[in-house]
């Protein structure tokens, strides 16, 4: 068996042919979808992807702002600026760029976006509400895997998934978004015993560990659906995921390689999120003029 390359750039493409129509629709009501990002210091890595994510919504059509701060502003400058960004009705999703300089707190700064606005997905009441299976926006690199396994008709209510990698930006909202969907779950980490023992059980093996190599072919079982969210950077400068990519793909039905997989849909979905924070607060506002009339 060779698996059918999963790829992301198309489905990426697809979800954002889908935000244009919305915004278009948005814009005829009179409502430009808004993205503010706020990026503390002048770490390299977070200066291209607030790049990438600005070039992504201009595509798209949306406005966006970028407010760079210098690592050495005082966290309640960053916080007063977000408030003023809640209070914005132009601004639809507040995004904080991380990770932040070490003197911030960064789940308070986190937790001063407003739900309404919080289009990473990171605010405890949008994590609570996804445990709960009522989430607002889902947090974008877990729900653009989520997208993939949807665009390709990749069955998950009662498979059994694995997700190697428990942090809290990938590895457990992507547990919680797949259980939600009837998925038998196990997540994994670093100080899982024999994580073979697990891996080979996966129909659906999503892995976000940030290792070159972790999973090898004889940890995969024949016919499993396999998502490489990692991103790993090679002493000779190759850009690899956490897969040995040529030999699962001789065992697996279905795999994402990197790049050209899990990528291009995260920051898909951040503005896909804008887009519905977008749709959300014009909802909300006909709704209170219907009130009012009433
Ligand atoms: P993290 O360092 O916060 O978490 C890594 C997780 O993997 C931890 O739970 C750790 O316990 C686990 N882990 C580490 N070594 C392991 C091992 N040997 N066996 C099993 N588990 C192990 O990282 P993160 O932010 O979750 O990111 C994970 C990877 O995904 C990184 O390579 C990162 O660059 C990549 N990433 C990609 C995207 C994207 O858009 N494609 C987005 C976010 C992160």
């Amino acid at each position: 068996m060779v698996a059918k390359i999963i790829d992301g750039n198309a489905v990426a493409r697809h979800v954002r042919q889908e935000c244009k129509e919305q915004t278009q629709a948005l814009k005829a009501q009179g409502v430009t979808p808004g993205l503010a990002v706020i990026i503390v210091g002048d770490n390299p890595a977070s200066k291209v992807y607030v790049a990438n994510k600005v070039k992504a919504c201009t595509e798209v059509g949306l406005a966006s702002t970028v407010y760079a701060f210098e690592a050495d502003t005082p966290d309640t400058v960053v916080e007063a600026k977000i408030q003023a960004l809640n209070a914005d009705p132009a601004v639809h999703g507040i995004l904080v760029q991380l990770p932040l300089p070490a003197h911030y707190d960064a789940k308070r700064v986190l937790a001063c976006i407003s739900v309404d606005k919080d289009v990473d997905g990171f605010h405890l009441y949008n994590v609570g509400a996804l445990a709960q299976g009522e989430t607002v926006f889902p947090p974008c690199t877990p729900y653009g895997v989520s997208k993939m396994l949807e665009y390709e008709n990749i069955p998950v209510a009662g498979q059994n998934v694995v997700v190697v990698g428990a942090s809290n930006i990938v590895g457990k909202p992507m547990a919680m978004m797949l259980m939600q969907r009837d998925a038998t779950v196990a997540i994994c980490h670093a100080k899982t015993r024999d994580l073979a023992q697990f891996t080979i059980l996966a129909d659906i093996l999503v892995v976000a560990a940030g290792v070159p190599n972790l999973i090898l072919p004889q940890m995969v079982r024949t016919g499993a659906v396999v998502i490489d969210v990692g991103i790993n950077r090679l002493p000779n400068g190759k850009l690899v995921g956490d897969v040995d990519f040529e030999g699962v793909r001789q065992k697996a039905s279905y795999i994402s390689p990197v790049p050209g997989g899990v990528g291009p849909m995260t920051i898909t979905m951040l503005v896909h999120n804008t887009v519905q924070a977008a749709k959300r607060s014009l909802a909300g506002a006909e709704a209170q003029l219907t009130e009012s009339l009433a």
